[in-house]
Formats: structure tokens, sequence, C-alpha cells
């Protein structure tokens, strides 16, 4: 009798852990992730929500639920991956090119050997402004103004600085030189705090739009010396920046200009069936995902191959060869 008692009582215990575990177990089949973006008025951040949004609408078949997290850029979202805070991150193709080779802001570090490449998106412009009212027709009128180069962990506050160099300027001497996260430099620049400032990003962007639409005008400043720049440095591509994009700038042609590729990145720590669903959602589903923003318009599948340094994460790769696109 006494056995029975305790056989019963060690098959209910048995049950209590069963039961206590399958809770956990149904929750670990949900895999939460979250993507880097930048600023909300940049193309990062409606790009981490595009991707997020392809890959929850499939959240029964994959049990991913994929986050958007607004950052302070390129640099940041690299770092923040490395150090495992968060899985996905769009960072510019040059700031790979530097995080995979150890130079600028890892050069300290060394090469950021667990980077890992997923696929590049849209093309990024590297763009200058400045309001009509502060005298500001070419980048050496820059001298003595307000100028916003970008928040450190940025990837566009380097871009700014090879601009400079190229046409004989130092933002440590020849100039007021504000370290503003994008989102703040149009608002700045319409109340009068700023002058001008620069930035790297797909268009059309919120960013540009919001700079020329308020009262104060506001023109784009032609950046000189484009040939110089990409003799120097091996990742940027000449760019046009179209006016028809800002009809509220006062310019009234297109701005030659150089620029570089965003690029989606994740971390070699990051599970192979992850990337893979990932890739596979924004793959298969192109022609949707081409719509998500006006500045996916010149997209395409092979493209999205291109201005990759780092190695491609398998995941990705898996996918990429199933889908022919790769050997
Ligand atoms: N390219 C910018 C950077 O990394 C961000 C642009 C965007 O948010 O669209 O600083």
């Amino acid at each position: 009798m006494k056995k029975a008692i305790m056989l019963s009582l060690a098959v209910l215990f048995g049950f209590a852990v069963l039961m206590g575990v399958a809770p956990v177990d149904v929750q670990a089949k949900t895999t939460f992730v979250t993507i880097g973006t930048g600023g909300i008025t940049g193309v990062y951040y409606p790009t981490g929500g595009a991707i997020a949004k392809m890959v929850n609408a499939k959240r029964d078949e994959y049990g991913i639920r994929a986050t958007v997290e607004s950052t302070g850029g390129s640099v940041f979202n690299i770092n923040a991956i490395m150090v495992g805070d968060l899985e996905f991150g769009v960072a510019q193709s040059d700031r790979q090119f530097q995080a995979v080779k150890g130079l600028a802001e890892w050069e300290d570090r060394g090469p950021q050997k667990d980077l890992r490449a997923v696929f590049s998106i849209h093309a990024e412009n590297v763009d200058l402004i400045a309001a009509a009212d502060a005298n500001i027709n070419t980048i050496q009128d820059l001298k003595g103004k307000r100028v916003n180069i970008g928040n450190v962990g940025s990837g566009y506050r380097q871009n700014a600085i090879d601009a400079l160099e190229a046409n004989g300027l130092n933002y440590e001497k020849d100039f007021n030189a504000e370290s503003l996260k994008a989102a703040e430099a149009p608002g700045m620049i319409q109340d009068g705090r700023m002058d001008a400032g620069f930035y790297t990003v797909g268009h059309p962007s919120g960013y540009y739009k919001e700079a020329t639409a308020g009262t104060r005008k506001v023109k784009f400043i032609e950046i000189p010396n484009v040939d110089k720049i990409l003799k120097k440095y091996p990742y940027y591509a000449k760019s046009v920046t179209l006016i028809k994009d800002y009809p509220g700038a006062e310019n009234t042609e297109d701005i030659p200009t150089f620029g570089v590729k965003a690029t989606f990145v994740t971390s070699a720590k990051v599970p192979d069936e992850v990337v893979y669903a990932i890739t596979k959602e924004v793959f298969d589903n192109f022609d949707t995902f081409k719509t998500l923003h006006p500045a996916y318009e010149g997209l395409t599948k092979e493209g999205m191959l291109e201005g990759l340094s780092a190695p491609i994460h398998p995941g990705a790769m898996k996918y990429y060869k199933e889908a022919g696109l790769m050997k």
C-alpha cells in the first residue's frame, strides 16, 4: 500500500515536472531577434521595419519574433552585434569593410572576425545641405559656420570627414562642428541653430524632406573632388542625388556626389536557421519587399549580393545556393 502511494506520488511528481517544463518549451520555440537601424527620419529604420514585418508574418512557421530599434547608426549597430546586444543591424558598406579589416573606429580593437554579411539593400548618398541664408555656396564657405558632421556611432560621420579632408578642410579647426544625431539636425537648421549638415542616407528620406520643406530655405551643396575621394578609398562609388525627390530644396539641378550601400549584417553566433529564414522571406517576397520603401526602387536580387566584405553568413548562403543566386 505504502509502495503504491509512493509510486503514485512519484508519477504525480513526474507529471508536475513535465507540466512545469511544458510552457517553457513552448516559449523556447520563439526566437526573439532585434534589428538595429538608425534615426527615425532615415531609411534604416523603415528598412528594419520592412524586414521585421516579412519575418513576423511567418511567425508560426519560423518561430521568430523580430523587433526594430532606432539607434545611432552603422558603427553603433556593428558594435552592438559584436557584443551580442543586437542580432541584426543595418550598416553602411564602407563601415562593414572597415570593421572586417580593423580600420577606422576598429583600429584599436582589430578586425571584427565574427561580423557576417546577409545582403545589401539600397544605395546611400553622402550629401551636404546648408541654409540658403547662411551664405554657403561651396564647401569652402563652411569655414566659421555651425556644421553637423554626425554623432559618434553613426556611419556618416566618417563620410563627412573624408569629404572635408579631400577639400582641405578640418572640422576641428575650420568651423564649429556639431556631433548631432541625424534626427535632430533638420530641426536645428530650420530653427536657425545650425547652418549646414552632412548625412549619408538612401533617397528619398524623411531627413531631407524635413530639412527642405520648412520655412527656412535649404539647398544641397556639391561636394567637390569626388575623384580624389574615390581614388583614396575603395568602398566609395560615384552617385547623383536627384532634386526631384526634394521639391522644396532651392537647387534646380541634380547634385553629383559619392556614396555607399546599406547592408544587412549579423554575427557568426546567430543560428543558421534564423538567418536563413530572414533571407528567404526577403528574397522569396522580393517584389513585395521592393514596394515597402521608395529608396528600394532600383533593387535587384543580384545587386543585393554586392557590396559585402564580411563573409556571408552560412544561413544566408544556404538560401543563395538553393535559389541559384550563388554557387
Ligand atoms: N547611413 C547612416 C548611418 O549609418 C544611417 C542612415 C539611415 O538611417 O537610413 O549613420
